[in-house]
């Protein structure tokens, strides 16, 4: 699950576009607030729970990283 949201590249892939913060939150059980992230430029829809969302992620500063690696749980599933 950390590996999964540091590189993010592979959630991406698997959702067919980046997903919004909402859902990285409730995935990893770590509240990545709006300065955690790096943000895609255009506004979408988050491909996992379809809803118009101008917070879809596109990285993880290192601020984020952080709080994932202190805080995600181990062991759950994306
Ligand atoms: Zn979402």
């Amino acid at each position: 699950m950390i590996t999964v949201l540091l590189s993010m590249k592979k959630l991406t892939k698997e959702y067919g576009g980046p997903i919004c913060r909402a859902c990285l939150n409730e995935m990893s059980g770590v509240h990545l607030r709006r300065k955690n992230c790096w943000y895609v430029s255009y506004q979408g829809i988050c491909p996992r729970c379809n809803q118009d969302d101008k917070n879809l992620v596109a990285k993880l500063r290192f601020s984020g990283k952080v709080k994932v690696m202190l805080h995600a749980r181990p062991g759950r599933r994306v």
